[in-house]
């Protein structure tokens, strides 16, 4: 379908990016997957390709501008040919650098912005905690001021790029219950009193490193509380946000990714004597994962247009992010019966693809608690 919103500028940018995935990581797609691991010189690569830095001011090694249109390609074309796990640890960053841009002290955003934005260094952001993630006003790891330092106690897991990375952006409770007592923290991997730990094999993802991280009696120095203490939960809010259209974004990627594998492979496999594409219940299949994916990518670039106007979109985004994570779900099992016993073995993109919708429809804020964000936000 053709998109109004793809601007020639957005052609261009999609176009590298499609490049990048198609030479430089689709070819090692399966081996990294398998290994569990890929080459860290790639986080680089993304980097210098601007990968991390939309929204970043230019003096922090940024492009220097935010564009919703912008954001969702890239995180689109990740999503259509990268393996979740690589799509993800990638992504962590761009999960964590708006809040260190929006809230941090000068000092941090020097030290830290450049690394992580150049791919040298990583980054994560962590929130979820063993206790639970969807009901982020009740963690319960605290933070609590000793002279000149904060001290943080508390455990954060499934923390996405956590084993690697040299920065984190970190919620605590500073105050009492509730969302108003959560702040956010800057914290290095050798902050004394930081441990992680891995969370061990996963259903998918299986090349992203995911950690369970540690704060016992962890000192970190006063400047490393980012904005004003209590106004924490805010700002995870909004960065969920940005973290939700891009997981609906990937989910587009995939989707197209399911569709693309179903069409191929079912021009050139015969059944009965002809293509299966030739079969009336194969052609409707098609027919209706082509129609989910045009209201996908319809939904996600009319978000994108209001974010750009500078509307509420809280509602709007969490309604698209559940939309998305349904119909891939859909488009997804439909790629498996199409393929057949060929998605059925490991390495077949779609055989990843229908195990990792199973994360999109819980991380970054699950089914349930969009449907339930959506409701409150429409005022009932
Ligand atoms: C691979 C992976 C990577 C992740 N990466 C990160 C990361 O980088 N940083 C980070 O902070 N977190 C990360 N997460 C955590 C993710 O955001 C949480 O898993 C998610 O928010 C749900 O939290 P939970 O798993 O603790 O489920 P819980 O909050 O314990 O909920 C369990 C189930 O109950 C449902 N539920 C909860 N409350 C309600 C309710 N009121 N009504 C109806 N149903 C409800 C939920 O929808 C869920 O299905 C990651 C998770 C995974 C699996």
């Amino acid at each position: 379908m053709r998109n109004p919103f793809e601007t020639p500028e957005i052609t261009t940018f999609r176009s590298a990016l499609r490049r990048f995935v198609e030479e430089e990581i689709a070819p090692h797609a399966h081996a990294w997957d398998e290994a569990g691991d890929f080459p860290w010189s790639l986080h680089e690569r993304a980097g210098e390709l601007g990968l991390f830095g939309l929204g970043i001011d230019e003096e922090y090694g940024g492009l220097g501008f935010e564009n919703a249109f912008m954001r969702a390609v890239a995180w689109e074309e990740l999503g259509r040919g990268a393996p979740g796990g690589v799509a993800a640890s990638l992504s962590a960053r761009n999960i964590m650098t708006g809040p260190i841009q929006a809230l941090a002290c000068d000092a941090i955003k020097q030290e830290a912005l450049p690394e992580i934005v150049s791919g040298r260094k990583g980054g994560a952001l962590a929130i979820t905690e063993p206790s639970g993630g969807s009901d982020v006003a009740n963690m319960s790891t605290v933070a609590r001021r000793e002279g000149s330092h904060w001290i943080i106690d508390g455990t954060k897991t499934f923390i996405t790029g956590g084993l690697k990375a040299s920065y984190y952006v970190v919620g605590a409770r500073t105050g009492g219950h509730g969302l108003k007592g959560i702040s956010l923290f800057f914290v290095e991997s050798n902050a004394p009193g930081f441990s992680r730990e891995s969370v061990g094999p996963k259903m998918g993802w299986w090349s992203s490193d995911t950690a369970t991280l540690h704060f016992d009696h962890c000192l970190v120095e006063e400047s490393r509380l980012m904005g004003q203490e209590g106004e924490g939960f805010i700002a995870i809010m909004e960065n969920f946000n940005f973290e939700r259209l891009g997981l609906a974004a990937s989910m587009l990627g995939m989707a197209k990714c399911c569709l693309e594998q179903s069409i191929a492979y079912a021009q050139q496999r015969e059944t009965f004597g002809r293509p299966l594409i030739q079969h009336q219940a194969i052609r409707h299949k098609i027919a209706d994962m082509s129609s989910k994916l045009d209201a996908m990518e319809s939904y996600i670039y009319q978000i994108c247009w209001l974010i750009e106007a500078g509307e509420k979109t809280v509602a709007d985004i969490a309604k698209l992010k559940l939309f998305c994570s349904r119909e891939l779900e859909y488009v997804a099992n439909e790629a498996m019966q199409i393929l057949g016993g060929a998605a059925y073995l490991r390495g077949n993109p779609v055989e990843r693809i229908y195990r990792e919708t199973k994360v999109m429809s819980i991380g970054g804020g699950s089914q349930e608690i969009m449907r339930d964000l959506a409701v409150r936000q429409m005022g009932l």
